[in-house]
């Protein structure tokens, strides 16, 4: 799509976070599955829940913004997840994995962390409050989900992989 404006640029950013989450939806099955420390696997099955109603908020804006609900691919989630995916498969010890998967995780909270962030400054600037709590409501869970992960880190998983 052409991007003009500030309007534009919303709806196309919009897209590349509704793709992101949608992959994020087939990462995380896996990576809980792939886990063995149990408090990752909770971690990674309690965020593909929040995830499900994070890809409904985002359809919620596409209506709110009068856009129809369309992905827009996104090569960093695409990359970050490719990523993982090879550093894992060269991982056999499965308390290191837990400890790559960990930080891959993060990755991908920081590139959502920073996406939410702009959408909700671009949101302010054009004046569409209830899109702004809409994504500040993700944007929490998002932060949430990071912290959690940076526990999980420092209380279990760096030291099991150590
Ligand atoms: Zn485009
Ligand atoms: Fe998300
Ligand atoms: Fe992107
Ligand atoms: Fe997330």
């Amino acid at each position: 799509m052409a991007v003009k404006t500030l309007q534009d640029l919303f709806i196309h950013t919009l897209g590349d976070i509704y793709y992101a989450e949608n992959q994020i939806l087939k990462a995380l099955p896996k990576m809980a599955a792939e886990a063995t420390s149990q408090e990752l696997k909770q971690a990674f099955n309690t965020h593909l829940e929040e995830t499900r109603g994070q890809v409904q908020r985002l359809e919620q804006v596409f209506k709110l913004c009068n856009a129809p609900v369309k992905g827009e691919r996104c090569d960093a989630i695409e990359g970050i997840i490719k990523e993982a995916d090879g550093l894992l498969k060269e991982i056999e010890d499965p308390e290191v994995k837990d400890a790559g998967m960990l930080a891959a995780a993060q990755a991908v909270e920081h590139y959502e962390i920073s996406r939410y962030g702009a959408l909700i400054a671009w949101a302010e600037q054009l004046e569409m409050d209830e899109v702004i709590d809409l994504l500040e409501e993700t944007l929490d869970e998002e932060k949430n989900a990071d912290r959690l992960l940076t526990e999980i880190a420092e209380g279990e998983v760096n030291e099991e992989a150590a």
